[in-house]
């Protein structure tokens, strides 16, 4: 299931093999490349460079036209040498880009276009909000989408994956973010404090950059509580198990127009009242792994 950081890994990668490479075939089984004519809109052109933004992905070519896919749940983009065995069947693949010297294949990804120059300013992706993930993204942005009339009602499990209102974080990530900053899911939206608000920036850009670098598991729960703490996340699918900070067993509500699933403490995450910072609620089990580590036999092992 692809994040934000998923999708800026793959573009990465995307970048690196393709960047200044002309396609010299172009094949898809999406039924608006034929209505289009797909292969004589791309054959010939370079490609120029690769972006992402959230989870929407974008191969910029000669000519200011522009391949937009979104990975939703399924897609990804593999990079092959020419006659090199692909790793998915096929008949998965959407559309096939081929170079010289690559062979790009999208495979799943229910949403591919080709955008020519003169509807990208229309394009429905200029209504995204901030990158969480991006160089320049900026909290205010943020702040005052979330505050507009449309949103300031919604809950906050909500406006986490409103994607026109920030990007990036996806149905994982958002459960995890969320019980670092302390915050409750079902809290709306204009009820956060600057200081709430600050919390909830800082730990997404914390765990997204951190997911993008070394991967979820290891961004979830860090190496030092490791053996200790089993599993992926702190709440992430750990429904009536006792949380890991207070014992207090985890509970899950559904969320939105999607009904997607958010995973909270109803401790560590208050619906109303003080919110004690996670550092803090970290401190007694940081100190209880110290000393059983220190009891164990051979002595410590750190
Ligand atoms: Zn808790």
């Amino acid at each position: 299931m692809p994040e934000g950081p998923t999708i800026k890994n793959m573009a990465d990668r995307l970048r690196a093999a393709l960047t200044g490479q002309v396609i010299i075939a172009a094949q898809s089984r999406y039924k608006k490349a034929k209505e289009e004519d797909w292969p004589a809109l791309l054959v010939g052109r370079s490609i120029e460079g690769v972006r992402s933004h959230g989870k929407n992905l974008f191969i910029e070519l000669s000519g200011g036209y522009t391949i937009y896919s979104h990975m939703l749940m399924w897609g990804s983009w593999h990079i092959y040498q020419p006659g090199e065995e692909w790793q998915k069947a096929e008949k998965l693949a959407r559309l096939v880009l081929e170079t010289p010297e690559k062979v790009a294949v999208l495979f799943n990804a229910p949403l591919c276009e080709v955008i020519p120059p003169e509807n990208l300013q229309n394009h429905k992706t200029i209504a995204l909000g901030p990158d969480v993930l991006a160089d320049d993204f900026d909290p205010s942005e943020v702040w005052r989408r979330m505050h507009l009339p449309e949103n300031r009602e919604k809950e906050l499990g909500e406006i986490t994956l409103d994607q026109t209102i920030l990007t990036g974080i996806g149905n994982i990530l958002k459960s995890e973010i969320l019980f670092r900053a302390g915050l409750h899911p079902l809290k709306p939206a204009h009820s956060l404090t600057q200081e709430e608000f600050d919390d909830f920036i800082r730990y997404s850009r914390e765990l997204l950059q951190s997911s993008y670098e070394k991967g979820m598991r290891k961004t979830f729960i860090p190496d030092w509580l490791r053996p200790e703490i089993t599993g992926f996340g702190f709440v992430y699918r750990r429904r009536n198990s006792p949380c890991h900070l207070c014992g207090t067993p985890i509970e899950m509500v559904r969320q939105g127009e999607m009904q997607r699933s958010t995973y909270f403490c109803p401790v560590c995450q208050p619906r109303q009242g003080e919110i004690i910072p996670f550092q803090t609620r970290l401190k007694p089990l940081e100190e209880r792994l110290r000393l059983t580590r220190q009891l164990e036999p051979g002595g410590p092992k750190d």
